[in-house]
């Protein structure tokens, strides 16, 4: 009898053992009891027309270009999955703003006036804004600017650059959700110029024709980077890195670059 009253209370202990060892394990009361990282799946924006970054590639009807590329080679390292949605660059800042949107990825240039409302990833591409004006225009700089239209692109460090410097050299703004009416806009004669980032007009001029030409040199470079609302999704960001790191070090990501001409 005493025998088993021992086993009993051995048994008792191991039991209670266990049992707070489970309940350490579960989440804090404060803590959000929501599904891991491996169970969700993020929905992700993106820009829909900015070649080489994302854009409809016609043959397959698909979006493609080095972010979607990136995003989805980092996905599969990182074993998460998401819904891309290209929906333009404005669009995909609202969205994520209103949380709408888990995450974009879209070309987006890290400053520190965004990083007071997004998180934002390492930095994965390097580059700055540049005057674009018609194929044989005369505009030689931005002083040639006075009294003309400058198209620009919503939301964009291109257009933020435009604003800075419209009352200096005198000129309009006149605004674009994306970048090839943008771009049409100037080839047409509604506008004298516009600026994008320079890797992105270099695209349009020299694989889709684009009757335009860069002015001078680039200006406000900066890092893309992939980006979260400030606060929000930080195993996201976490992952994004982790993937980078590891797409950088397997040769993926110069892989994925020299597709796309880089
Ligand atoms: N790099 C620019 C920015 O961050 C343009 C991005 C874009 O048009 N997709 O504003």
């Amino acid at each position: 009898m005493k025998l088993v009253m021992k086993i009993l209370a051995v048994s008792l202990a191991v039991l209670m053992a266990f049992g707070f060892a489970a309940c350490g394990a579960k989440p804090a009361a404060n803590e959000e009891p929501t599904e891991t990282a491996a169970s969700k799946s993020y929905v992700i924006y993106s820009d829909n027309a900015f070649a080489p970054f994302e854009f409809l590639d016609t043959a397959s009807n698909k979006y493609v270009g080095v972010d979607m590329e990136l995003l989805a080679a980092i996905a599969e390292d990182q074993g998460f999955t998401y819904e891309m949605k290209n929906e333009g660059f404005d669009a995909a800042m609202g969205a994520v703003q209103a949380g709408q949107a888990d995450a974009m990825i879209a070309g987006m240039t890290i400053k520190p006036e965004r990083q007071k409302i997004f998180d934002f990833s390492e930095g994965y591409f390097e580059d700055g804004s540049i005057l674009v004006v018609a194929k044989g225009s005369a505009i030689s700089s931005v002083d040639d600017l006075k009294g003309k239209v400058v198209a620009a692109k919503k939301g964009t460090t291109s257009t933020d650059y435009a604003e800075s410097i419209k009352d200096q050299y005198g000129f309009t703004i006149t605004y674009f959700e994306d970048s090839p009416t943008m771009y049409q806009t100037v080839v047409n004669g509604n506008a004298a110029a516009c600026f994008e980032d320079f890797s992105v007009i270099g695209w349009a001029i020299k694989n889709d024709g684009i009757a335009l030409q860069t002015v001078g040199e680039v200006v406000n470079p900066g890092y893309y980077g992939f980006a979260v609302k400030k606060g929000a999704n930080a195993e996201l960001i976490s992952m994004f890195n982790a993937g980078l790191a590891n797409l950088k070090a397997s040769g993926k990501y110069e892989e994925i670059l020299a597709k796309y001409g880089y």
